[in-house]
């Protein structure tokens, strides 16, 4: 922990992160009845907007996010905005000496304009302990994100810089600490010994939504699994830790993200790629990809992917990750899966099948269910299938203001370190490449079904 920040500048104050989820969160944030922070919010930006254009961004945020009257009237109160380029090492210095000490710098900015940010700020006097939050996409390969990790390490120390995945601040995912480590039942099964097969999933029935210029460069498997997923599975597989906290976290995440390869060390054929065509979804008619506007067909964008991942270690050697996410699919299913192994034995004269016990963690709405068999109703030889099923406990924050949390408490725990960062690229950039140059198939799907029928060998 590196103390407490006492203002947030936001850098593409008028962007759509900052209109959408930045400032609801930090309304909530700060609406919080346990919190007791005092943040002056400074915004800064291309647009050349009065107080008053400001405030009513701030206001109208804060609405969407059902922030207090109060939480509103204690940052309207502070809160100033100037236009400014962000590259230009004069406007941020000038931004910077506006701040109360100590400041944290959010670069809710595109990714290019964050790099020329900071290097702009190699020409910039830093206060002491200022933090830096960065989003993703953190580069756009193991080179890139090694580069700017290397730029970032010139500006302030490690433990100062938030690379955001606001996956980590996602109740059901921090529950995963709870359900394994605070619980007698699973860590002493969960290893190859007992463990079939994980499969980590996040398919959205939202399709393109207008956001072509930034997910028609990205895809699935950049936008999705390079970053948030596995980050889950590093939560999931990680060894367990001593202490909740930024060290052991971080440390245990790397370990396990250091022993991560695509499956058989075979990237042409761990990973799957596939494409919407036109469908429906509820009754919504949807277009080809291809057809939405801003979409490049030359650029061969995968709106579907699948990774099939190995963990190269004693605990999982063998256990396949599968982490897969995708757009316009017919049903939204984002959940970890923990298939267990199938029996040794069923005592003869039991009936019906042992199906494997099956541990489910779904996020949005966030719910916990472990499938098994128990005896079934009159017949007490006969198998039945159950699921006891609960709902997570709601997180006190949504999963932003959680990460915000973090940020202006200068805790980085929920922050992914560089190192990680790179490795997760490391995993991926042989997948991309192999895709990018045609050597894997793109296969196809209509708009709201459930994905290439070739593919329905999944969980
Ligand atoms: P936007 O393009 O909506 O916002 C970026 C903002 O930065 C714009 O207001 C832009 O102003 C401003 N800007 C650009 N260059 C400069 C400059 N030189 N000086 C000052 N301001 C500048 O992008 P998003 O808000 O969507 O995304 C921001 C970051 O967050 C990206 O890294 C993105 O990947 C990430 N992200 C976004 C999510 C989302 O849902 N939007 C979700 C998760 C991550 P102008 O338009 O006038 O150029």
């Amino acid at each position: 922990m590196t103390g407490s920040i006492g203002s947030l500048l936001l850098l593409g104050a008028s962007g759509d992160l900052s209109g959408r989820l930045l400032l609801p969160a930090l309304g909530q944030l700060l609406d919080r009845e346990d919190s007791r922070r005092e943040v002056v919010l400074v915004g800064a930006g291309s647009e050349d907007w009065n107080s008053d254009a400001w405030q009513q961004r701030i206001r109208t945020s804060f609405a969407d996010g059902k922030v207090s009257d109060e939480a509103l009237q204690s940052v309207l109160a502070t809160t100033r905005y100037a236009k400014a380029d962000v590259t230009s090492p004069d406007d941020l210095q000038s931004l910077i000496d506006s701040c109360p000490p100590t400041p944290a710098l959010y670069f809710a900015l595109p990714p290019s304009v964050t790099v020329a940010a900071c290097k702009a700020l190699q020409q910039v006097s830093l206060p002491e302990g200022t933090n830096l939050v960065l989003e993703k996409p953190f580069g756009l390969n193991q080179e890139s994100a090694a580069s700017l990790n290397r730029l970032l390490a010139e500006l302030v120390p490690e433990d100062q810089v938030h690379r955001i995945d606001h996956f980590l601040g996602r109740s059901t995912i921090l529950n995963l600490l709870g359900v394994r480590f605070a619980n007698r039942l699973f860590e002493p099964v969960w290893s190859n010994e007992h463990i079939e097969r994980v499969d980590i999933i996040f398919d959205e029935q939202l399709t393109l939504e207008n956001r072509a210029r930034y997910y028609d460069h990205a895809g699935a498997l950049m936008d999705m699994i390079q970053s948030h997923l596995l980050q889950v599975l590093a939560l999931v597989a990680m060894e367990p830790i001593a202490r909740a906290d930024a060290v052991d976290l971080r440390d245990a995440k790397a370990q396990v993200l250091r022993a991560c390869r695509p499956w058989n060390d075979d990237p042409v054929r761990a990973g799957r790629q596939a494409r919407y065509t036109r469908g429906s979804i509820d009754g919504r008619d949807v277009p080809d990809y291809t057809a939405e506007p801003g979409v490049d067909p030359a650029r061969n964008t995968e709106t579907l992917a699948e990774l099939l991942v190995e963990i190269d270690n004693w605990r999982w050697a063998g256990v396949p990750f599968r982490l897969r996410s995708g757009k316009a699919l017919r049903e939204r299913r984002k959940e970890v899966l923990v298939t267990f192994k199938p029996l040794p034995h069923l005592p003869t004269g039991m009936r019906g099948q042992a199906l494997p016990d099956r541990l489910r963690l779904s996020m949005g709405p966030d719910r916990m269910a472990l499938e098994m068999n128990i005896n079934g109703p009159g017949d007490p030889l006969q198998l039945d299938r159950v699921s006891l099923d609960t709902d997570m406990n709601p997180g006190r924050l949504p999963a932003y203001g959680e990460v915000l949390a973090g940020v202006l408490d200068g805790d980085p725990m929920l922050a992914v370190r560089g190192d990680t960062a790179e490795e997760c690229w490391r995993v991926v950039d042989p997948v991309l490449q192999a895709w990018r140059a045609g050597n894997v198939e793109m296969d196809e799907y209509a708009a709201g079904s459930d994905g290439p029928s070739s593919w329905a060998d999944g969980a």
